[in-house]
């Protein structure tokens, strides 16, 4: 095993994306034999059963906490969200408690998490549970503000044990590389399916990264149509890639986080710049512009 168990963000596949990581050498049988993927998906199964770490998430059901943490996870390392969630669910412990909450608060209480907006739409989806229920399968989750495919079956699997196909970039790739059928085929049939989506997501952020293939290490590797054969792109030259401190959303982040402590506007950030994310965070939402500059926007009435 390589690295650090369940360090790499679970990051929902956009819309339309492409498959993510290497293809294999060669492409995949097209017709994977049905014997090899129960093998490799017990074989992942019974590993899973052994490093599967005690995650406060995997103790509950309950679909507001499971709800909070795949949001909290979407760009955030498990490392870093297990404090943050905990906390997170002592102030607000259920959706009621949460959709009553000010969104001051909330966007105070996310601060370091990143994609501040994701805060604002889990407060909106919650508003909309305490008044309607939760709709009980993947599809009604994903009418909801803000959830899309990836955690509406997520929450769907994990709290009402529904058999769908939690598909994150980990997953994608593991489908890939196996070579023994989509995520969906991949799920088994039965009432393993929930425990099979952490399984393999685990896989995917610890064992076949997707820039280190660790086949040796791997439980799936003897059925595996990519074992010992994963061929990973070159990365990027260090001078094209953009660095965070460069972006709008670092400026961004450091504004709300800022107005969050109730301090001044953050120094040192060209006053374009700072212009462009007060702009931008107006527009979705997040602040307000006031006769004293801007400010965190409360809680919407309703
Ligand atoms: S054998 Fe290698 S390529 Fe195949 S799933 Fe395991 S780590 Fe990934």
């Amino acid at each position: 095993m390589t690295g650090e168990t369940g360090a790499v963000p679970r990051v929902p596949v956009p819309a339309g994306a492409l498959p993510v990581g290497p293809p294999p050498a060669d492409p995949p049988p097209a017709d994977p034999s049905p014997v090899d993927r129960d093998a490799a998906r017990d074989a992942v199964l019974r590993w899973y059963g052994e490093v599967a770490r005690d995650l406060p998430w995997r103790r509950t059901e309950d679909p507001y906490a499971i709800l909070v943490s795949e949001v909290m996870l979407q760009q955030t390392q498990v490392s870093r969200v297990q404090p943050r969630f905990e906390a997170w669910i002592d102030t607000w412990p259920t959706v009621e408690a949460l959709a009553a909450a000010d969104r001051r608060e909330v966007l105070a209480a996310w601060v370091g998490l990143g994609y501040n907006s994701r805060a604002v739409r889990l407060q909106e989806a919650c508003r909309v549970v305490a008044r309607d229920g939760w709709p009980g399968t993947a599809a009604g989750l994903r009418t909801l503000p803000g959830i899309g495919p990836y955690t509406a079956a997520a929450v769907a699997s994990f709290a009402w044990g529904e058999r769908v196909a939690a598909v994150d970039t980990n997953v994608v790739r593991i489908a890939q590389r196996l070579g023994l059928g989509t995520p969906q085929e991949l799920l088994p049939d039965d009432e393993r399916a929930a425990t099979w989506n952490q399984a393999a997501m685990e896989l995917g952020a610890t064992v076949c990264r997707a820039r280190v293939a660790d086949c040796p290490a791997c439980p799936a590797s003897a059925w595996c149509r990519s074992a010992h054969r994963v061929v990973v792109p070159p990365r990027a030259a260090r001078g094209t890639r953009t660095r965070f401190e460069d972006t709008d959303r670092f400026v961004r982040g450091r504004v709300v986080a800022a107005l969050a402590r109730d301090e001044a506007l953050p120094e040192g950030i060209a006053p374009e710049r700072l212009e462009r994310a007060i702009d931008g965070l107006v527009r979705d939402g997040l602040l307000l512009r006031t006769d004293d500059g801007p400010a965190l926007a409360g809680s919407p009435p309703g």
